[in-house]
């Protein structure tokens, strides 16, 4: 019996082992927990496309939309832990979340597979091309002076749009009336077509918008300007110098994914930041890539317990 046992396992073991080896052998579904078109979705595209092809499976982006990207996240915390769904998590989903959503189903911190960051992205203050401020210390007062007669587009309660929109809006200590998306995609169609007044949000959603004339872009809320808009002048130079923000989006695997499947997408990920076209495309967006230094799942999961950190006692006290 004992015997038996043994060799079973044995088998187990081995067929676990071939399996691994063999990773992956059909297509894997990347959750993006936000609407298609949104920077999330921009970012996972891009990376997922050079990672498909040195995989040699397809990956599979799956909008799944809601609760500021709880609920997509939620969705892929609860697959299977085989390497076929996986993640584009983000500031949001692992660092606001835990103090805005009190009975979240995850943890950030303990329930994935880190897999790597895959681009950091500036925070830009933008409004619909009409808006009547010519620069950010005109929007300002403007926003001060009308707080009760304007919206704000965000992508649902703990997405990156809306937590740096309430620090935006409470160093302005206005409170206008919000207004949610799902996603940050959707939003722009609006803010482009006026519908709404104005937003926070991630870069690599905006430049072509900003760059067409389509939105006013006011302030980017890093020290230094980006040179995907370099005429840009950053919150510092423009009047609100402690607005400083970067979001960032990163690739996780469900909890207990096997070893071999964590290192064979952390791989991929990395020659895909190493590959000249997709780093093209994500800086041509704004898109702030990692350093070696800040590659891989270690980094990444120490860094996600740094942001829950960082964000919880923020995010409590901010008004909402
Ligand atoms: N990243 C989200 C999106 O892709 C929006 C957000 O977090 O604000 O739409």
């Amino acid at each position: 019996m004992k015997k038996l046992i043994l060799a079973l396992a044995a088998t187990a073991m081995m067929a676990g082992a071939a399996q691994a080896q063999s990773y992956p052998s059909r297509p894997i579904s990347m959750i993006v927990p936000f609407a298609a078109g949104g920077p999330t979705d921009i970012i996972a595209r891009i990376v997922g496309e050079h990672m498909s092809k040195s995989l040699g499976q397809q990956i599979v982006v799956e909008n799944v939309a809601g609760a500021g990207g709880t609920t997509g996240i939620t969705r892929a915390a609860q697959s299977k832990n085989d390497g076929y769904t996986i993640m584009m998590g983000h500031m949001g989903t692992h660092g606001a979340a835990p103090a805005l959503y009190p009975n979240l189903k995850y943890d950030p911190a303990k329930d994935f597979e880190p897999i790597g960051m895959a681009a950091g992205t500036p925070i830009l203050i933008v409004a619909k091309k009409d808006f009547p401020a010519k620069d950010l210390k005109e929007m300002m007062a403007y926003l001060k002076a009308n707080s009760d007669k304007v919206n704000q587009a965000h992508a649902g309660i703990g997405a990156v749009s809306h937590m740096t929109c309430i620090m935006f809006n409470s160093q302005l200590g206005i409170k206008p009336t919000a207004v949610p998306y799902s996603g940050t995609g959707p939003a722009l169609n609006d803010l482009v077509s006026g519908q709404v007044d104005y937003m926070c949000d991630q870069i690599v959603n905006l430049v072509q918008q900003v760059k067409a004339g389509a939105i006013k872009a006011y302030a980017i809320a890093t020290p230094v300007r980006s040179p995907a808009l370099p005429d840009l002048p950053t919150t510092i130079e423009a009047g609100m110098p402690d607005y400083q923000v970067t979001a960032w989006n990163a690739i996780f695997a469900p909890k207990d994914t096997p070893k071999e499947v964590v290192t064979a997408l952390t791989t991929a990920l990395n020659k895909a930041l190493d590959d000249d076209a997709t780093k093209g495309r994500l800086l041509e967006l704004g898109g702030v890539l990692p350093t070696k230094d800040e590659r891989g799942g270690k980094w990444l999961g120490e860094f996600v317990v740094k942001e829950v950190a960082r964000w919880t006692p923020v995010l409590k006290d901010a008004p909402k």
